[in-house]
C-alpha cells in the first residue's frame, strides 16, 4: 500500500532493509538440493569466511546474536556473581546475555559526541568499587562506528576485565589504533571475544543467524560445546572414550545452531559486503552534506578507519512531532534506542532513570533515517526533503 503525498504513491521507506539477490536465492536452493540442512558444510564455509574477513582466529556461526552474546558470556565465565559494565544506548541483547547467566549489569554512560560508550564514565564505575568488583566489559559498536577498542583493553588490563564486543551493527567496520595498525571490528585483538548478528536489517543476512569470533582456544572451544547441549565427541576433548558412538556432555549447553540453510545464505551475502558499505557511505555523505547548517545535528565519522554505517542516527528538536509528521510521509523513521536502564526490567533489578545524562539526552532526540544499499538516490532525496521540511515547520 502506497502513502498519498502531492498525487503520488510511494512505498513507505523503511529505516533499514535487506537486500537478497538472484546469487543468494541460488545458493539457498543449492543447500536445499545437498545432503545437509542442519550444521554441515556450508556452516563450516561460512565460519571460516567471517574468520578471513575479519582477521580473527575462530569464528563459530549460531542461531542468532542474541545466542552469540549468550554463548561468549558463557565462555567468558560470566555466573551469578560477575558484575558487568555496558552501554543503556544498544539493544536490549547487549545486557540480557548477561542476565541469561545470573550476572549483575551496570551502566554506563555514554560520550555526547560519538554516542559509544564513554571511558572515562567507565573508569568512574570502576574506581568507584574496590578492584575485583566488576569482572567484565561489554561494548558496542554502535550504529557502526567502530569502538577505539585499544584505550578500553588498557583500561580493562588494569582492572583485570574481560570485554565482550557486541559488534552486530559493524561488520566491515575498522579503527586505527595508537600504533597506527588498522583493526577490524570483531577481529577479537583487543575484546577477548566479539559477536556479530545476520538479521536481515544488519549488514550480512541468514535470515536468523549470528556468529562469535575469538582469539582464544579455550572461549572457541566453549562455545562450540555449549552451542550444541554442552556436548562434545573431539576424542582430544573427551574424558573417557569407550568407543566410536561415546560422546560426552560435559556442561549444560542449549540448540544453538544455525543450519546450512542459513549459512548458504550468509556466504553469499558475505561476498557483497564491501558494495553494501560502499552505498551505506554514500548515503550518509548525502545526508551529511543535506542537513550541514540546519536543526538536524549529524555525528560525521572518525577522522581514520571506516565507520560501517549500520544506522544513520540524527538528533532533532521536538522529536516526537517529527517522528509522528515523518511516518505520516511514509518515512519510517526509527529510534536507536529507548536506553536500557529506564526500562522496567533493567529498573526492577535495580537501576534508576536520571543518573545517565548524555544516554538520556541524546535519547530524547534519537531518530535515526533509512539507511540501506537498495535506498535509492530518489527515496534518499524525498527523505531529505521530508526531513527538512518537518523540522522546519516544528523548529
Ligand atoms: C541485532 C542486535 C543484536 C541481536 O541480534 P539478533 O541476531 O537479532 O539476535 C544484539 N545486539 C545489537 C547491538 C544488535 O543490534
Amino acid at each position: 500500500m502506497g502513502v498519498s503525498m502531492s498525487g503520488t504513491s510511494r512505498r513507505p521507506i523503511p529505516y533499514g532493509r535487506h537486500a537478497v539477490s538472484e546469487g543468494d536465492i541460488d545458493a539457498v536452493v543449492a543447500t536445499l538440493r545437498s545432503d545437509f540442512l542442519t550444521q554441515g558444510p556450508k556452516v563450516a564455509e561460512f565460519e571460516a569466511a567471517i574468520a578471513a574477513y575479519t582477521g580473527a582466529k575462530y569464528a563459530v556461526a549460531v542461531a542468532n546474536g542474541t545466542a552469540g552474546l549468550h554463548l561468549a558470556a558463557l565462555a567468558l565465565g560470566v555466573d551469578t556473581s560477575t558484575r558487568v559494565i555496558t552501554t543503556p544506548i544498544t539493544f536490549a541483547a547487549s545486557a540480557n546475555c548477561i542476565r541469561y547467566c545470573g550476572g549483575s549489569v551496570a551502566f554506563a554512560d555514554i560520550d555526547p559526541e560519538t554516542l559509544l560508550i564513554d571511558l572515562a564514565s567507565v573508569e568512574r564505575l570502576l574506581e568507584s568499587k574496590p578492584r575485583g568488583y566488576y569482572h567484565g566489559l561489554v561494548v558496542i559498536d554502535f550504529a557502526g562506528r567502530p569502538l577505539r577498542l585499544d584505550a578500553f583493553r588498557r583500561l580493562a588490563d588494569r582492572h583485570g576485565l574481560w570485554i565482550l564486543e557486541d559488534a552486530c551493527h559493524a561488520l566491515g567496520g575498522h579503527f586505527v589504533d595508537d600504533t597506527g595498525a588498522s583493526q577490524r571490528c570483531g577481529n577479537a585483538v583487543f575484546a577477548d571475544a566479539a559477536v556479530f548478528s545476520c538479521h536481515p536489517v544488519k549488514h550480512v543476512a541468514c535470515g536468523e543467524g549470528g556468529v562469535v569470533t575469538t582469539n582464544s582456544r579455550s572461549v572457541y572451544e566453549k562455545v562450540v560445546r555449549y552451542r550444541s547441549h554442552g556436548i562434545t565427541k573431539d576424542p582430544a576433548l573427551l574424558q573417557d572414550n569407550p568407543g566410536g558412538w561415546y560422546y560426552e556432555m560435559q556442561g549444560l549447553g542449549f540448540n544453538y545452531r544455525l543450519s546450512d540453510i542459513h549459512a548458504a545464505l550468509g556466504s553469499s551475502q558475505l561476498s557483497r559486503l564491501e558494495e553494501g558499505i560502499a552505498r551505506r557511505e554514500a548515503i550518509a555523505t548525502r545526508y551529511d552534506d543535506a542537513f550541514r547548517g540546519s536543526a538536524v545535528r549529524t555525528f560525521g565519522r572518525p577522522d581514520r578507519g571506516r565507520h560501517a554505517h549500520h544506522l544513520y542516527v540524527v538528533e532533532v528538536p521536538s522529536r516526537r512531532e517529527v517522528y509522528d509528521a515523518l511516518h505520516e510521509r511514509g518515512v519510517l523513521a526509527q529510534v536507536h534506542y529507548v536506553p536500557l536502564h529506564t526500562m522496567p526490567y533493567y529498573r526492577d533489578v535495580g537501576f534508576e532513570s536520571g543518573a545517565l545524562a548524555h544516554a538520556e539526552a541524546y535519547y530524547e532526540r534519537a531518530l535515526s533515517l533509512p539507511m540501506y544499499p537498495t535506498l535509492t538516490d530518489d527515496e534518499q532525496a524525498y527523505v531529505i526533503d521530508a526531513v527538512l521540511a518537518v523540522v522546519k515547520a516544528v523548529a
